[in-house]
């Protein structure tokens, strides 16, 4: 098959993916069943026809409004499924067509899930994390990839660390500093990706945090301390990060500060 077309459909599942993301991200925080029930404009609730769901093409072509009452459709939805798209032919230029690309594919839409869901509502579902701990131990069985015993590793370093700065944190500030779902979710990573990469990961994300945190408080006028900024959009993204280029990064570190000495 042509090189481009590979791409056109990787790009089309993810533009679908993303659709599916959409429904995940306003339904599971709200507790909103998945099944048979249609998609309804959040503003006058009129049902949403399959015609006016087809990713991308019918924001385009409603440009933006519900076509019912013409409120404005929020620009994060197109903007999901486009992300998404580009994501899953990132990872396929990465992996190719193999079994680490199915895995990068799923554990991706999970992390574009878990990083709106927490920016908006600040919780991270267990109906998310606790399959994904499952899930990453399971491929672990099939060739390739981590042993059992690194992705069990892996899930015992992500998760420990962060309970262990929780316990620190809850006893130097006097409250909770870092919730369940932040603990679940390293654990799941590590599961996933193994404890050298959670580590690049806790790392990665206490950076991109810290600068973020800074650059809200210097640009936002309104931003009061008591304000929580959610880790876990920030681990999200360092998790990306190190599923894309964290081979790589690991092999320059330790090329350049570990095999010199
Ligand atoms: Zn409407």
């Amino acid at each position: 098959m042509e090189p481009w077309l590979i791409y056109l459909i990787v790009g089309l599942y993810g533009l679908l993916t993303g659709s599916f993301l959409n429904v995940v991200i306003y339904r599971l925080p709200r507790r909103i069943p998945f099944g048979m029930q249609r998609s309804k404009c959040p503003s006058c609730s009129a049902l949403i026809t399959w015609y006016q769901n087809i990713p991308l093409v019918s924001y385009l072509f409603l440009r933006g409004r519900c076509a019912n009452c013409r409120t404005r459709i929020s620009l994060r939805y197109p903007l999901v499924e486009v992300v998404t798209a580009l994501l899953f032919m990132g990872l396929f230029w990465h992996f190719g067509l193999t079994l680490d690309f199915l895995i990068a594919v799923v554990l991706a839409s999970a992390l574009i899930a878990v990083f709106l869901i927490d920016y908006d509502h600040q919780i991270i579902p267990d109906r998310i994390t606790i399959p994904g701990m499952v899930l990453g131990l399971g491929v672990a069985f099939a060739p390739g990839g981590l042993t059992i015993w690194q992705a069990a590793i892996g899930l015992l370093v992500g998760g420990g660390s962060l309970y262990l700065i929780a316990l620190l944190g809850d006893w130097l500030f006097k409250k909770e500093s870092m919730g369940g779902g932040d603990i679940k979710l390293a654990a799941m990573l590590g599961a996933f990706l193994g404890w050298q990469k959670v580590l690049f990961i806790f790392v990665a994300s206490a950076a991109i945090g810290l600068v973020v945190s800074i650059g809200i408080m210097v640009v936002s006028s309104k931003f009061r301390r008591e304000r929580v900024i959610p880790f876990g959009p920030f681990l999200a993204l360092a998790a990306l990060v190190a599923l894309m280029f964290g081979d790589r990064l690991i092999d320059y570190y330790v090329t350049t500060f570990v095999l010199v000495r």
